[in-house]
């Protein structure tokens, strides 16, 4: 059978490598621009220091605001300074959430971005802006949105403390098999998704058996760009949804949950995608996909359950509705009892039968 399929490549720079954070200054250069607006949070202040003075005069200011979940004020703040100095580029160094204010700078004034990810959280080379104002988080996407260049710097991801390394490295595992059920799947992005499914779990297993060298955290940086690609190239299903819905309704941790919930919202999928739960399983080298990733997760001490990252059993039901309020595609069909079992047994941290 011939299966028809649409796939535009993003036009963005990937530079990958060890110590590849001292050429951000050519690649801000490259881009024509000179007046850099560093961004930053808290916890990677000393990666911004490094990053502004590589950057030399091309800095002109720093903004360490960056929060969980993009909050509108926060741009706003930014946004004040990025016209107050001028800026004509921003460099954004940290997880999701500096990414995210990168981009929704990009969103309102077009500016370049260079980003240098410290997480597996994808964001960097996808379209996609999610936002909240008001406790309520939107989603858009454009082209502006897509950081021009990323710089990938395995020594600077290798400070991402294990624990958050395992359940963002997971994060990215999610958007590799999702991408192999989803409507819009090609041979392009599929050939990714298994390369990706492939290194995360090295990377991950390394680091379960306490093999954390650069060989353990390269393996992770290119699985997170090949399955953040995929997550920018094509839809996502059941176990992104759930997790958007867990995140914003319930305040869970990003990466933690989509770590407890994937095994489950794979195991709710089998028998509906039989054949990308084949090839999970094989580039995982397992009998079964959702219990094999369940056990990645064991092996790598990752959390299992969502009870234990602050849901209360009461909000199932509640969590359970929202997610089949608005439909969307999946392999399998979404009903209110079925998701309601599948959150039952990822609060209580069972492994998938
Ligand atoms: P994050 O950016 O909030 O980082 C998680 C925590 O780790 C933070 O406290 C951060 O400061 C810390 N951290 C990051 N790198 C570190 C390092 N090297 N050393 C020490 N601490 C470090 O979380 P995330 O999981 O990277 O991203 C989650 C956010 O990104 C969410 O808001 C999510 O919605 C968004 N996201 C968006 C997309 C998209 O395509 N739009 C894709 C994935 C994630």
């Amino acid at each position: 059978m011939t299966t028809g399929f649409v796939h535009t490549t993003a036009p963005s720079r990937i530079v990958f490598g060890a110590g590849t954070l001292e050429t951000v200054p050519q690649e801000v250069t490259r881009l024509g621009r000179e007046r850099v607006l560093v961004l930053a949070s808290p916890e990677l202040a000393e990666a911004g220091d490094r990053i502004e003075k590589a950057l030399g005069p091309l800095a002109v200011a720093r903004f360490d605001g960056a929060a969980m979940h993009t909050p509108v004020p926060v741009t706003d703040e930014a946004a004040e300074l990025l016209r107050a100095v001028s800026a004509d580029c921003v460099v954004a160094v940290g997880g999701g959430s500096t990414t995210g204010l990168a981009k929704a700078l990009a969103a309102r004034t077009g500016i370049d971005q260079v980003v240098v990810p410290t997480t597996y959280a994808g964001s960097e080379v996808t379209p996609v802006l999610g936002e909240t104002a008001d406790g309520v988080k939107t989603t858009r996407s454009s082209p502006d949105i897509l950081p021009e260049t990323v710089v990938y710097d395995v020594e600077l991801s290798a400070g991402l403390p294990v624990p958050v390394a395992v359940t963002s490295a997971v994060n990215a595992l999610a958007h590799a098999v999702e991408a192999l059920y989803s409507p819009d799947a090609n041979p392009a992005i599929d050939a990714l998704a298994l390369d990706a499914i492939r290194r995360l779990a090295t990377g991950l297993r390394r680091l379960g058996d306490g093999t954390d060298d650069l060989a353990t955290r390269s393996e992770l940086l290119q699985g997170a760009w090949l399955a953040g690609t995929c997550l920018g190239a094509v839809g996502m299903s059941l176990h992104h949804k759930l997790c958007h819905t867990l995140g914003g309704s319930f305040d869970l941790p990003h990466a933690p949950t989509h770590t407890v919930v994937l095994p489950h919202a794979m195991a709710y999928n089998a028998a509906a995608a039989p054949a990308a739960m084949a090839r999970v399983a094989e580039a995982l080298g397992v009998a079964d996909a959702p219990s094999g990733v369940y056990d990645l997760v064991v092996r790598a001490g990752g959390p299992t359950a969502l009870g234990d990252l602050g849901l209360a059993e009461s909000d199932i039901a509640v969590a359970a509705g929202i997610a089949v309020e608005k439909p969307y595609p999946n392999p399998a069909e979404l009903t209110r009892d079925g998701i309601e079992g599948l959150l039952r047994d990822a609060w209580a941290g069972q492994r998938p039968r």
